[in-house]
């Protein structure tokens, strides 16, 4: 099929897609305010790269990753940051706590059946599993600084930000402190979740999450990842079970990685809020027409990324309008490819339940 047939036939399943799936509450609930969204962005990039959905069967498999483990290995197209060796405080390694604490997590899984998979640096190249974690742990030089963040990849999709929000709402209930707004463009860009530049990444259809457990550089910190490595476990293992009570393999359309709408602040600006809540602290405000990237949406509320600033917050969809040109917003690429089209019923997609966080 020529590019441009693509595009047309990408434009008229996100048009579909957008009615089908992005706002099937809010067309219910009659709620206003819902920027336009016109036709998607299916980029050259995202034409040309078109991997078969293939169905995973077998358990519940988990790919867990020690940061850094084996990256003297990365092959060519990586060996640039086969030196990427991790955090280090003396002697402490960031490596060997994450090893501790994937072994540690991987014990727990196993023993419950689980097919866990301990994946090195060297991503093995479109690697499928129900789940993947990624495991770090931070160096700063500020000694006060301290916590644990996560996040999914940039084009996450929608089991990908289920399973952020699972680990966000386990990691919350651990009482550990929360590095806010410490999520930087490399664990969201990390080379692992790079499928559209490299060889050796996941697949597209790999629900994942970068984590980082804490800071080397704070003692409390430093302390209990050195001495604690199962409490970390317990944390992650209650995330994981937390997303695998949503999670279905059988609605496949939530594999799919979703293009951010490229949105704007509407023609009264919009405020910057902590949490997708009216009563949360405004951290700041936008001008009118000032372009805002989304990284994911709860309900009528969109998280967005600000790189300047280097933070991530929320935005009500009423305080928002569609920018000038394509703001996509789901773009099943994945039914472009008529291998995959057979898989992806378009009349049973489904979003999937938000994961309960427990209090
Ligand atoms: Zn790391």
């Amino acid at each position: 099929m020529p590019r441009s047939a693509l595009v047309v036939a990408a434009s008229a399943l996100a048009a579909a897609a957008i009615l089908l799936v992005a706002f099937p509450a809010a067309r219910r609930n009659g709620e206003a305010g819902l920027p336009s969204l016109g036709p998607v962005d299916a980029s050259p990039a995202w034409a040309g790269f078109t991997p078969a959905f293939e169905p995973l069967e077998g358990p519940i498999r988990i790919g867990l990753q020690p940061g850094h483990w084996k990256i003297e290995e990365l092959p060519d197209e990586l060996a640039r940051l086969r030196t990427s060796t991790g955090a280090a405080w003396g002697r402490l390694r960031e490596l060997d706590l994450n090893l501790a604490v994937v072994r540690a997590l991987a014990a727990r899984l196993e023993k419950r059946g689980y097919a866990v998979d301990i994946v090195p640096a060297t991503v093995p190249p479109g690697y499928r599993a129900d789940l993947f974690i990624s495991v770090h742990a931070d160096r700063s030089d500020l000694p006060l600084r301290s916590g644990w963040k996560l996040a999914p990849p940039w084009r996450a999709s929608p089991w990908s930000v289920a399973l952020a929000g699972a680990l966000t709402g386990a990691f919350a209930s651990s009482g550990l402190p929360h590095d806010a707004f410490g999520v930087t463009d490399n664990m969201r860009g990390y080379f692992g979740f790079s499928w559209r530049r490299y060889e050796h990444a996941l697949s597209p259809y790999t629900p994942a999450v970068l984590v980082e457990l804490g800071f080397l550089g704070n003692a409390a910190d430093r302390e209990r990842l050195r001495d604690r490595p199962d409490f970390y476990a317990g944390i992650l293992e209650k995330g994981i079970d937390a997303y695998l009570e949503t999670y279905d393999r059988g609605i496949r359309s939530a594999y799919v990685p979703t293009n951010p709408p490229r949105l704007v602040a509407g023609p009264s600006g919009a405020r910057l809020r902590s949490s997708p809540d009216r009563v949360s602290a405004i951290l700041d405000e936008l001008v009118p027409g000032q372009p805002v990237t989304v990284l994911s949406r709860r309900g009528v509320w969109y998280e967005a990324w600000f790189p300047e600033a280097r933070m991530s917050a929320w935005l009500p969809a009423s305080e928002l309008a569609g920018a000038p040109g394509p703001a996509p917003d789901w773009t099943f690429v994945i039914r472009m490819n008529e291998r995959a089209a057979a898989s992806v019923d378009g009349a049973s997609i489904k979003v999937p339940a938000p994961p309960r966080v427990r209090p």
